[in-house]
């Protein structure tokens, strides 16, 4: 039965991008690494911008990071959601720079700087989408 509650759109898969969605769905955020320069590159493209290979791994991040920048879209309203979501630019440890949610954190409470860390949430059909979370902010 599904939960009324959950309004997350589903992920859209390509050829590219299955892997990290697949990774999501296991609670891991993982992101392309070349495999001849070992540059991580996001988000996912069939050759990496660096050294033109199309030979890459799937490479696991910590899933720590630090907000770059954000904004919260109110107008229109996104669909998907219940409350305008905090749209987030999040540096991770590793180096790559991802676009996701923020949550957890009262919006006058964000700030650039701020360290977060990945977890998952259930989208309407049954796939996961990572978002981040202020260190120390609860559940
Ligand atoms: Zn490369």
């Amino acid at each position: 039965m599904a939960d009324a509650a959950i309004l997350r759109p589903e992920p859209v898969f390509t050829p590219d991008s299955a892997f990290f969605w697949e990774g999501a769905a296991r609670g891991e955020l993982l992101i392309k690494q070349c495999g001849a320069c070992l540059r991580y590159w996001h988000p996912p493209r069939p050759m990496c911008p660096a050294c033109n290979a199309t030979r890459m791994v799937p490479a696991r991040m910590s899933g720590f990071g630090t907000v770059y920048s954000w904004a919260m879209p109110i107008h229109p309203f996104p669909h998907g959601f219940s409350a305008p979501p905090i749209v987030v630019l999040v540096d991770l440890d590793e180096g790559p720079r991802i676009v996701s949610n923020l949550v957890g954190v009262d919006p006058r409470n964000v700030q650039n700087g701020l360290r977060v860390h990945v977890e998952f949430e259930p989208a309407q059909g049954g796939r996961s989408v990572p978002v981040f979370r202020p260190l120390g902010a609860a559940p």
